[in-house]
């Protein structure tokens, strides 16, 4: 499933390859993938073709393209995509084959490389929505803005975090308090802040949040430097390759493997219907410090 370092890496190749290249055809090769757009596939079509793409800009996984008219005014709408769990953006010559699961098709006025959206499973989509200028389209203003944007505030996040009463990887995974942390980087930032992930959030400390975000944003750019993470063999970036940081995740899927930091072998849990990995030993769970360190009175 592409988390926020891939989706900026497609950004950031949408960024180079399509904005301000103008849309000649869209060919839509199956409905689901633009489910979104509630007023049809041929509506979809005739809202994108002849516009101009200006610009890639991203809020936590979603990806939005303003379009202007043929004389270059904005046109007051974006093209808005998600990934969803499979989805590929792609950019490729127009000679090259189709995928067997392309979905649609963007070529450009220009005769060059044409935008192939590509899902196996047709989680994600793309839609024409209405948008100010390069402002965030309405239906993607509640997302929260992540460590990744420039305008990323840490002293709110902190406060929100420490007044939350849940467990601190649900928080991490909450879309509305930090954008596009993932299941995957929501456990490797846990590790390097040494905290279990069903830590309760107001019994953080500050300093302890401090580490949890500085963990997040290494992360986080550590995977864009290295262009995103492959998990599986279906996410590559916006021209076909595949990212590589799984080569450098300390414990998320690293079952039994020592850890990097003091060599217990990391541990696999359930947690939200998911797998979550730690380090027993750097990451002790409440329950653990409960029954050996606490006294169970003192928890309500
Ligand atoms: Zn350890």
């Amino acid at each position: 499933m592409p988390e926020l370092p891939e989706v900026e890496v497609v950004r950031r190749g949408l960024e180079r390859w399509v904005a301000g290249r103008a849309v000649a055809t869209v060919e839509v090769h199956h409905p689901r993938a633009v489910r979104r757009h509630l007023e049809g596939t041929d509506h979809f079509v005739a809202a994108l073709t002849g516009r101009t793409l200006t610009a890639a800009h991203r809020r936590g996984k979603y990806l939005w393209l303003p379009l202007a008219e043929p004389d270059g005014t904005p046109a007051g709408q974006a093209l808005v995509g998600h990934l969803g769990m499979s989805g590929q953006l792609l950019v490729e010559k127009p000679a090259k084959p189709d995928e067997t699961h392309l979905r649609a098709r963007v070529t450009f006025t220009d005769g060059g490389r044409e935008l192939r959206f590509v899902d196996q499973r047709t989680f994600g989509g793309l839609a024409v929505e209405e948008a100010d200028g390069d402002d965030i389209p309405p239906r993607l203003a509640h997302i929260a803005i992540d460590p990744l944007d420039g305008s990323f505030d840490a002293d709110a996040f902190s406060a929100a975090l420490r007044r939350r009463r849940t467990e601190v990887k649900r928080a991490l995974l909450d879309q509305t308090l930090i954008g596009g942390v993932g299941n995957i980087y929501a456990d490797e930032s846990l590790w390097r802040a040494r905290l279990h992930g069903t830590r309760p959030t107001d019994r953080l400390t500050r300093a302890q949040v401090a580490d949890l975000l500085e963990g997040v944003r290494d992360v986080l750019t550590e995977s864009l430097e290295q262009g995103g993470t492959s998990f599986d063999s279906l996410y590559v970036d916006v021209n076909g390759r595949s990212g590589y940081f799984s080569r450098h995740l300390a414990v998320y899927g690293q079952v039994d493997r020592p850890c990097p930091r003091c060599g217990t072998p990391i541990v696999r849990e359930s947690f939200m219907n998911r797998s979550s990995y730690s380090c027993p030993r750097c990451q002790p769970s409440p329950r653990t410090r409960r029954t050996s360190a606490e006294p169970r009175a003192r928890r309500s």
